[in-house]
């Protein structure tokens, strides 16, 4: 039996993981690994499959996939004798739930393999779900296997479900059901004066919590909103804080506080507005396709949406009924354990902007900076990425990318490796808007650097020149030296701004593969792709 997975922070590791135990508990020989290790000539030849995936972002791939889901949708291997199943992990606060998983079960079954077990899609709590489809998925060797359409109706035994995941881990105190509330203890800004951007470092107490962490890990934080905001939504329905609403048991005000997202519209919000109102570019923005209807929402929140007709009458029920739960935001963790084994330290830049007048900002990164001063309490709990690590051998060179907040990681990285005493190069590229006030950490930077734990920096100021320069071009005009570096085994880490920047860097790098090491386009995406695979090109992005 195959057990495959791709994973972005552990937890579809982890589920395959206890398949992998269960199956040999129960007779089977198992091979257990990453999708991104299989080529499709080995998925080709495999006869029992499960594959445990979770969906990253807009309804990608985790990065351990990314590789194998490319060659499934160029290539057409013959899947045959492939019989498989498809546990699919996400989050129904997201639009493309479980989106990775419904890929690859109908890519799968396109290519002519056998669904022998229906996929399911597992929402944030997972564990008895998971634990059932591998009670399911996974039958006495010997014993028949359940074929499609059984799964769904079959009843689950009793005893079953807590034994595939729940007993194998110890029971964690602190979890995203039972947030720590950690406090405060620094806050302070990075960003210098005159800067356009509000970036601080925080950093939070996790004395005595007994949660631990390792450098390459990240923090969720549990915010509430902003209390303006709750409070002119509240006039807007002409409610008061204490109605009680049918079907909760927190009355209206609380609700809106910590319970419900208020700032990102949910889709469902947005069309029955279209639907009760006449207005015409609302109408079109429902009508169009998903770029229209995402760049006519740009920069409005909730109310916004119920203000674009004023005489719109919405009843707090309704409105609760439309909108999304709040979730947790997640930071790349800027410390390492072995520096600052009480601490967590965050680089958060706190997101803000005008429309129709009204101040806005990003949930989570006003709920830091402007309403938890030192002393305040965050709501936490980790969310661990273990890919995202420094090499295990310290000589290793690192080519480590991180613009903006993608230089969190990077700190932790450089402490880490301070800390251990590692001698490999680490090599940063690091860059923002402005040097004189947007060269957050230059005193830390400098420090890694005298204590030769940081070997080269190389920055880029993008709004210092009427020519923007971006990390990207700084790698350009490196190019020999990157590639060099590749050729003695460096990892690459990347960190920051999944949309534009990420996508510039992974193609800046393919570049200087090409160009330095004199391959086809073609050689330089096998080359990086075996980097993948090698564990030796790593992103953490957002
Ligand atoms: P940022 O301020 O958006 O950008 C940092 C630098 O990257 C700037 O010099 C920017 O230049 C440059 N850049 C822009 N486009 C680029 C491209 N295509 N390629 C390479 N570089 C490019 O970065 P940030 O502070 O990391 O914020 C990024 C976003 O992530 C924000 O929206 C933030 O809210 C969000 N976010 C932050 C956190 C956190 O605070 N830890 C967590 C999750 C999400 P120009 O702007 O001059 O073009």
């Amino acid at each position: 039996m195959d057990i495959l997975f791709g994973s972005v922070t552990g937890t579809a590791e982890n589920i395959a993981r206890d398949a992998a135990r269960v199956a040999k508990s129960r007779g089977h020989d198992v091979r257990l690994c990453e999708l991104d290790e299989v080529t499709m000539e080995d998925l080709a030849d495999m006869n029992d499959v499960l594959v445990v995936i979770s969906t990253y972002g807009e309804g990608e791939m985790p990065f351990n996939a990314e590789t194998f889901w490319d060659e499934l949708e160029a290539s057409e291997p013959v899947l045959k004798k492939v019989s498989y199943g498809v546990l699919a992990l996400g989050d129904t606060a997201y639009e493309m739930f479980c989106q990775a998983g419904k890929d690859i079960d109908a890519r799968f079954e396109e290519l002519g393999a056998t669904r022998r077990l229906a996929r399911i899609d597992c929402d944030l709590n997972f564990e008895k779900d998971a634990a059932a489809w591998i009670d399911r998925a996974i039958p006495q060797k010997g014993d028949a296997a359940p074929r499609t359409g059984d799964a769904e109706t079959m009843p689950v035994p009793a005893t079953a479900a807590p034994s595939a995941t729940d007993t194998k881990r110890p029971p964690q105190r602190w979890s995203r059901a039972n947030p720590f509330p950690a406090t405060i203890v620094d806050s302070r800004i990075l960003s210098g004066d005159g800067s356009s951007k509000d970036m601080r470092h925080i950093t939070l107490s996790i004395k005595d919590s007994g949660l631990a962490y390792e450098a390459g890990d990240s923090l969720a934080i549990v915010p509430t909103n902003n209390p303006d905001q709750v409070a002119a939504l509240l006039e807007r329905l002409g409610a008061a804080p204490d109605t009680l609403v049918e079907g909760f048991d927190l009355p209206l005000g609380p609700l809106l506080t910590s319970k419900f997202e208020i700032n990102i519209p949910s889709e469902r919000l947005v069309r029955a507005v279209g639907a009760a109102i006449k207005d015409e570019a609302l109408k079109a923005a429902c009508l169009g396709d998903k770029a229209g209807f995402d760049s006519y929402l740009w920069s409005k929140d909730v109310l916004d949406v119920l203000n674009v007709d004023p005489r719109l009458q919405v009843g707090a029920d309704v409105l609760l009924s439309l909108l999304q739960p709040l979730q947790h935001r997640a930071y790349s963790i800027a410390s390492s354990p072995k520096t600052h084994p009480d601490e967590i330290h965050l680089t958060v830049a706190a997101v803000r902007w005008d429309h129709n007048g009204r101040d806005h900002g990003g949930v989570c990164s006003t709920h830091l900076a402007d309403r938890l001063p030192p002393g305040a309490q965050a709501d936490m709990f980790m969310v661990p990425n273990k890919r995202f690590r420094v090499p295990a051998d310290p000589d290793t060179p690192m080519i480590m990318v991180g613009p903006g907040t993608g230089i969190a990681p990077f700190i932790a990285f450089l402490q880490e490796r301070q800390e251990t005493g590692a001698i490999g190069d680490a090599w940063l590229f690091f860059g923002d808007r402005q040097r004189a006030c947007d060269h957050v950490y230059e005193a830390e930077l400098q420090a890694f650097q005298e204590a030769g734990v940081l070997t080269r920096l190389d920055l880029a100021f993008s709004r210092d020149q009427d020519e923007k320069i971006y990390v990207q071009d700084r790698m350009r005009a490196a190019s020999k030296h990157v590639f060099a570096a590749l050729e003695a085994g460096a990892y690459v880490y990347l960190c920051g701004d999944a949309k534009a920047m990420a996508p510039a860097v992974d193609q800046t790098l393919h570049d200087i593969v090409a160009k330095e090491g004199g391959l086809s386009p073609e050689g330089a995406i096998t080359y990086i792709t075996d980097m993948r695979r090698g564990g030796r090109y790593l992103k953490d992005v957002y």
